[in-house]
C-alpha cells in the first residue's frame, strides 16, 4: 500500500477510536445521573414534608388560640348567668354557651385531627430521611468508582492522542491536509475500505473501469460517488 494512505488509514483509526470514547465517558456519567435524580426527588419531598408538618402545627396553634378565647367567654357567660334578669336573658345566655360549647368541641377534634396528621408526617419524614442517607451514600460510592472510571478513559484516550500525534508529525502536510479537508464533512469515515467492490463510506458500488483502475493504482484514490478517501483491505 501507498505509504501515505497507509499513514492516513492508521491516523483515521486513532480518530476512530478517540472519538469512541465519548460514548463511554457519557455512559459513566448516565449512571450516576440516575441515581442522583433519586436522591433529588427525595430531597424535594423531605422540604415537602418539612412545610406540611409547618403549616399543620401552625394551623394547631391558632385552634389553641381559638381554645384559650373560647374558654374565656364561656367564663364570661357563667359570670352573666350569675346577674341574668329575666328567663329571655338565661335562655339567650345559654343559647350563647351551647354555640361556645360546640365550637369547643370542634376545636378539639380538630386538635386531634392535627396533631395525629403531624404524627403521620413525622414519621413518613424520618422513614423518607433514612431512605434519602443511603441514597446518598450509595451516590458517594458510585461517585468514586465513576470517578476512577472517567480518569481512567481519560487517560487512555490521552495516550491515543499522544500516539496520533506522533504519526501525524510523519505524515506529509499535503496529505495530512487532504485528509483534515474531508474529515471536516466526513468525520471519523474520511477513510473507507472498499468491499465487494462498494465504498464502504456511502455503500455505492464502484464501476467495473473506475474499480480495476483503483485495484491496479498505488495512488491515493477518493470515491467517485462521496470523496472519501478509499483503501484496499488486505484480503481484497
Ligand atoms: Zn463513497
Amino acid at each position: 500500500m501507498n505509504k501515505h494512505l497507509e499513514q492516513l488509514v492508521k491516523l483515521s483509526q486513532f480518530d476512530k477510536d478517540i472519538v469512541n470514547f465519548d460514548p463511554q465517558i457519557k455512559n459513566e456519567e448516565e449512571k450516576l445521573k440516575a441515581f442522583t435524580q433519586v436522591v433529588d426527588k427525595l430531597n424535594a419531598e423531605v422540604e415537602s414534608l418539612y412545610q406540611i408538618i409547618d403549616e399543620t402545627k401552625n394551623k394547631r396553634i391558632k385552634n389553641d388560640i381559638h381554645l384559650k378565647e373560647l374558654s374565656d367567654k364561656l367564663e364570661e357567660i357563667e359570670g352573666k348567668h350569675k346577674v341574668a334578669k329575666n328567663e329571655k336573658e338565661v335562655k339567650a345566655l345559654q343559647l350563647e354557651e351551647e354555640i361556645a360549647k360546640e365550637q369547643v368541641s370542634f376545636a378539639n377534634e380538630e386538635i386531634n385531627r392535627l396533631d395525629s396528621l403531624i404524627e403521620i408526617k413525622t414519621n413518613e419524614l424520618e422513614g423518607i430521611k433514612t431512605q434519602l442517607t443511603e441514597e446518598e451514600d450509595s451516590v458517594k460510592e458510585l461517585r468514586d468508582i465513576v470517578d476512577a472510571n472517567i480518569a481512567k478513559l481519560a487517560n487512555s484516550r490521552n495516550s491515543l492522542y499522544e500516539e496520533k500525534s506522533v504519526l501525524v508529525s510523519t505524515v506529509d502536510s499535503k496529505v495530512l491536509a487532504f485528509y483534515e479537508k474531508i474529515k471536516r464533512w466526513a468525520n471519523e469515515s474520511a477513510v473507507v475500505p472498499v468491499k465487494n467492490q462498494a465504498c464502504y463510506g456511502c455503500h455505492m458500488k464502484l464501476s467495473d473501469r473506475f474499480y480495476s483502475e483503483f485495484k491496479l493504482s498505488d495512488e491515493i484514490m477518493t470515491c467517485p460517488h462521496c470523496g472519501r478517501i478509499i483503501y484496499k483491505e488486505d484480503q481484497e
